[in-house]
Parts: C-alpha cells; structure tokens; sequence
C-alpha cells in the first residue's frame, strides 16, 4: 500500500508538521520507533521564548562558560571524543558566536517566534487542545552582578510592552523563593510557556482522531533511494512507501546520513527534574536563571526544572551528580523549599551550532524534507516549521522559491 505522506519521528517537529498536511487534505503517517510518550519533546522546559533571546553561540560565550567552570556552576561540560565531528561542530559555534550574527538570529527568533506562537493560540481555539499555555512574560533572573549590568545596558530604554526591569518586592511577586543574593531580574513580557508533556499528547490524540495513522515502536533502519527518489523505508517489521517522505528524527541524524546528507549537528544533553512543591513558592511565571542556564517552569500540577548542556556523550543515564548538581546551584540563590515526588529525565537537543534550524527538501532525491535540527528551541518554533514543511510538500515547491527557508533554514546559512 502506497501512502501519501510518511514522517519519520513523532517529536514536536513531526507532530506539528503532521498537524499542518492532514490539515491541508494529505493522508498522513507518523512512524515512530518509540511509543511517543517521552522523547526530548516531552521532558523539556516548556519555554517559547523566542523574544529577547540570545543564541547559544553569543559573543562572549566561551569566556563566561570558563568563569562559571572556574566557580563550579557551568551548565555545559564537553565530553572527551573520538568523533572528529563533535569538533567541527565546536569551531562552527565559536565562530559564530559574533555580533553580526548574534544580531541576525535573534530578529529571526522574534519573526519565527511570534509566528508560531500565534500558531499555537489557534490550535487552542480552533481544535480545544488543552496545552497549559500562558503568554505571562518569562522572567530573567540575573545571578551575576556583571552580566544584569550588561543586560541592563542593552535595556537602558522604555517599552512597557516589551520589558519590564523589576525591582526587590516585584520580583519577590514573580519568584517567592528569591533571596538577596539575586543581582536583578527583567521580565519579558512577549515570551510564553507550555507544559510540553500535556502539547504532545493533547497533540497526539487530536491527529489520530483526525486520522492520522501512526505506527508505533517501530524503527526505520533503512532508506531505499533510486534515481534521486526514495523508493521505499525498512524496518525491522516492514517496508513503507509513500509519495512524500519527511525525516524528523530529532537528534538522531542516521537516517539523513544514509541519504546522502552530513548534518551539522550534535546531541546536547539536558536534564529536567519534575516536582511538586507548597503553592507559596512556586513562581508566577516561567524563570530563566541566566547565569546558572536554570529553568524553572509552572505548571498546572507541577513545577519543572531544567538545566545542563552537555556535548560530546549520547549516553541517557540520569547522573546522580549533575541533578545534585542543579538543586544546588538552584537553592544557592532561592530560599529552601520541598520537592515532592521527583522525576528525573534526560534528553538530547539537536544543537546546530549557529541555532538555525536544519529544514527544507533535499537538494537531490525529490520526495524527501528535512525537520531538523531545532536544538534549544524546537517547543517554540516547531508550528511555524511544520507550516512551512507543509508549504514545500503541498505545493511542490523547490526550496529556491520558499523565503522561509531561505531566511530560516541552515542549508542556506
Ligand atoms: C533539557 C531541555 C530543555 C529544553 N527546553 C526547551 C524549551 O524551554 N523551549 C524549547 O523551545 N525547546 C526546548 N528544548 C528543546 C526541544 O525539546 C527540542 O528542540 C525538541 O523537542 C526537538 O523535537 P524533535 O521533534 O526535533 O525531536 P524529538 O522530540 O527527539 O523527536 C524525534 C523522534 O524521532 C524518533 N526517531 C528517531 N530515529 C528514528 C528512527 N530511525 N525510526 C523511527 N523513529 C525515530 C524518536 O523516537 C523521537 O520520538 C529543550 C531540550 C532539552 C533537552
């Protein structure tokens, strides 16, 4: 039986654009060789926080990871390796780490952001998916004097509807487990949050009673490519055909690999610890510790924190040490409070080294697109790549004639 669309990987990535070609009248099939209950896509912080943001690879980023290295508080630590490319991905991000740039990926996060962020309120309210979504501003706690002094310059301007520079009782308001040892706190006002595991599985259900097939627990080994096509997908089980085939396989790049394509990016590891905890002290809205690479994330039942970035390892153990690790640099500036029934979780993000995204069709073989790549970012952009995946697939277009993907994709950049 021959399909109309097959995505592989049901993350965010394949989901949203799932979501968009049923939409649009396609017939489509999610292969997944998991359960889709907790990939990257569901352990996450939860943030869209395209606004105000800077990518990872800003100038200046090697000099403060070595100091907060030096005071035993960095998030990221790099894994000895023996794959040669985990270095190339290195010199690509410090090479991007420069003001040009810096300036460039950050006004393609707010255009991207605000799309998909609307995307998101539209499937609220057109198909009553219940994601635990709130637009309230996500607040930057600063734990260094020097860095919220050269935030503060960056802010040294008025837009109430853009930022807000809180003083002590405000932000005792936003974060009640605060102390003084915080340097200062700017709450921007256009980013939202979500709780990713309630957008997946809402997500889920809503396409497959929409119709879209999914076969589950299933891992496609193998790519059949003849003639610049893809033929046909193996698994273990089966053999799959389709007209159209979408990879979104998250971090996994084997796949694109065997199609001919050596994709820029790398693992990064993260961590989430998942709690409940006394109301009193949970914050209003979602909190970034800037310096600490801490996210603390409200939800209707819980309160999720994220934390770590580490390159070099696709090793998923939960380390005992890296989330003693996180509670400690968390509690070092935030009064104690209890943290009941703890989840602890790991997941990789599929980090481009310049925080572009790696999307489009292939250059060569006709019947295949590219959802990659989303790194740190794929909760909020993940709508807005799935519309332009759509636009590609549907209307048969060449990536030349996508400005999304010439603005947005990093096969172009
Ligand atoms: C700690 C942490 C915090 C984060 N916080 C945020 C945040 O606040 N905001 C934000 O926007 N983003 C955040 N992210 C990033 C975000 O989670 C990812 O960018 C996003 O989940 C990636 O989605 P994806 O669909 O590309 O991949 P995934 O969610 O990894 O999905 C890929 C799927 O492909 C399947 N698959 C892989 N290979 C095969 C195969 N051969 N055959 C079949 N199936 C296959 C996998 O089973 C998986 O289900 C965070 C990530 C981490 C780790």
């Amino acid at each position: 039986m021959k399909r109309d669309i097959i995505i592989i990987g049901g993350g965010i990535v394949g989901l949203c654009t799932a979501y968009y070609l049923q939409k649009s009248g396609k017939k489509v099939t999610v292969i997944d060789e998991n359960s889709i209950t907790d990939s990257t896509s569901f352990g996450n912080a939860g943030l869209l926080s395209a606004f105000d943001k800077t990518p990872l690879s800003y100038p200046g980023v090697v000099l403060n990871t070595l100091k907060l290295m030096l005071k035993g508080q960095s998030p990221a630590i790099i894994h000895p390796s023996f794959d040669l490319k985990v270095y190339r991905w290195l010199a690509r991000f410090i090479l991007s780490a420069n003001e040009k740039r810096t300036k460039k990926t950050m006004m393609l996060f707010e255009k991207y952001g605000e799309i998909s962020l609307q995307l998101y309120e539209k499937m609220i309210s057109e198909d009553s998916l219940d994601f635990d979504y709130h637009r309230d501003g996500m607040l930057s706690v600063f734990t260094e004097e020097e860095s919220y002094k050269q935030r503060l310059q960056k802010y040294n301007y008025v837009d109430e509807q853009r930022f807000k520079i809180l003083n002590k009782d405000e932000l005792l308001e936003y974060l009640p487990s605060a102390t003084s040892k915080i340097k200062g706190a700017i709450l921007f006002k256009k980013n939202a949050y979500f709780d990713s595991k309630r957008v997946m599985l809402e997500l889920k259900n809503h396409l497959e009673k929409a119709g879209v097939e999914f076969i589950l627990n299933e891992k496609i080994n193998s790519i059949r490519v003849e003639n610049n096509e893809v033929k046909h997908l193996v698994s273990s089980k089966n053999i799959y055909e389709a007209e159209h085939y979408v990879i979104s396989t998250g971090y996994q790049t084997l796949l694109a690999q065997k199609c001919g394509r050596d994709l820029m990016m790398t693992p990064a590891k993260g961590y989430s610890i998942t709690f409940e905890m006394e109301e009193k002290f949970k914050p209003k809205t979602s909190t970034i510790f800037n310096d600490l690479f801490v996210v603390m994330t409200p939800r209707r039942d819980n309160v999720r924190f994220t934390s770590k970035l580490e390159i070099g390892s696709s090793d998923a153990k939960v380390v005992k040490k890296q989330i003693e690790s996180i509670k400690k640099n968390f509690f070092e500036y935030n009064l104690p409070f209890e943290m009941k029934n703890e989840i602890y979780w790991t997941g990789f993000r599929p980090l481009t080294p310049n925080d572009i995204p790696l999307i489009g069709r292939d250059d060569e073989i006709k019947n295949l697109t590219y959802g990659m790549g989303l790194g740190w970012l794929g909760m909020t952009f993940a709508p807005a790549i799935g519309t332009i995946l759509t636009d590609l697939i549907v209307n048969d277009k060449k990536n030349a004639h996508s400005d999304d993907i010439l603005l947005f994709s990093g096969f172009y950049q």
